[in-house]
């Protein structure tokens, strides 16, 4: 069987460089917001050359925390795609606010700008609910159109969250989603781009009194510098805010630092596989993925549309090749969502794409070889 994702291989090539992060771990005992947390934290914030880090305990948690740190709650409206996974519309009840479904461009998978746009309008006229935040999404790895979301957002005052899980490294002319975005997050489970050995995930912000106020709430609403004064008592015990705890694990910090320093060469790598998927399938899928102009995905999944999406599965599940489909029910489709409003008119695009999207097998260590005989299976399959 070829793995969908192959994390083996890229174990193999840092194998030593990963024992010793843990055994340094191992040896300072520092388990918990330990110094690889901070150094972590550091990277990831030169990385995308703007905005400070704040590492959190998954890519769920890294949504939920800025809109506690707004103070996003009952009668706030967060306009967010139904084409996604769960955790991007999940967070938004929590915090007693409602979900707004946006539908998404039919070439890229992302955000209409336009239909969010419309959606912020018909709400504002509707005056049962506040607009107050807006969460795009990197589907399967590529930019949202940042440059016209964050326009839209200007223009009616909403706070922008990019929610980057898939799509962490990846660039829209150069930049990275925060140079547009008020905050950008990211998570580090083990099958995304940038993944751990478990859970964690990651905030990145330009604002540095959102950061403090972030970092007391992943720390049970800790008090931070700018809380009430602290008369000589630890700022463990003296609570300013409800928070949760959502801290990184030390060891996970650790792991994800060795990662990080091959990311730059794996996205790179991974531009060649959507290269080879692209020249072999544009002829026989309905679809292969278009990104943005100016974009550079991180290919978190690789995404063609079928007309027989399910027939073509199935064809390759007999090869011994495994797909999946990212995502065959809309969040705006499924039970616990479907009393939330959306945005005039419907989603037409995302009910539409349910049906014929596919997932291929996608990471940046393919070889040409078994590539090839994917693309030969599915070019057989269209006979
Ligand atoms: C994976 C994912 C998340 C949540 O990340 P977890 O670390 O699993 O909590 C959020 N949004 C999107 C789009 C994702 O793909």
């Amino acid at each position: 069987m070829i793995p969908f994702i192959d994390l083996a291989a890229q174990q193999a090539r840092i194998r030593p460089a990963l024992d010793a992060a843990i055994a340094r771990v191992l040896a300072h005992g520092a388990y918990v917001m330990g110094p690889e947390v901070r150094a972590l934290e550091e990277k990831l914030s030169a990385f995308c050359g703007a905005g400070r880090a704040l590492s959190c305990a998954n890519g769920t948690d890294a949504l939920a925390l800025p809109l506690m740190a707004w103070e996003i709650g009952p009668g706030d409206a967060v306009f967010c795609p139904s084409f996604t996974f769960a955790a991007t519309p999940e967070v938004i009840p929590w915090t007693g606010a409602t979900p707004v479904f946006v539908d998404i461009l039919p070439d890229t998978f992302n955000l209409d700008p336009d239909h969010l746009d419309a959606a912020i309008s018909a709400m504002e006229r509707e005056g049962r609910l506040r607009p107050a935040a807006v969460i795009a999404v990197d589907l399967f790895g590529q930019p949202a159109d940042y440059p016209r979301i964050a326009e839209v957002c200007r223009r009616h005052d909403l706070a922008l969250i990019a929610d980057s899980a898939q799509g962490f490294g990846g660039t829209l002319n150069g930049q990275h989603p925060i140079a547009w975005a008020d905050v950008a997050t990211t998570s580090f489970f083990p099958a995304k781009p940038l993944g751990g050995y478990g859970d964690g995930g990651a905030v990145l912000t330009r604002d540095d009194a959102l950061w403090e106020r972030m970092d007391s709430l992943r720390v049970h609403g800790k008090a931070v510098a700018g809380d009430p004064a602290l008369n000589g008592h630890d700022p463990k015990y003296l609570n300013a805010r409800i928070g949760m705890n959502s801290r990184l694990d030390t060891l996970q910090a650790a792991i994800l630092i060795e990662k990080l320093a091959i990311f730059e060469d794996e996205i790179a790598a991974r531009q060649k596989v959507a290269a080879r998927y692209a020249e072999g399938l544009a002829e026989v899928c309905r679809s292969v993925p278009t990104v943005i102009e100016g974009g550079v995905s991180t290919w978190a999944q690789y995404v063609v549309e079928h007309r027989d999406r399910d027939g073509l599965a199935g064809h390759l599940k007999a090869k011994g090749i495994p797909t999946a489909v990212y995502y065959p029910v809309p969040m705006h489709r499924q039970a616990p969502y479907a009393d939330f409003p959306h945005g005039p008119g419907g989603l037409p695009v995302s009910e539409a794409k349910a049906e014929t999207v596919l997932a291929l097998p996608m990471h940046p260590y393919l070889t040409p070889e078994i590539q090839d005989r994917i693309i030969a299976a599915i070019r057989a399959f269209n006979g």
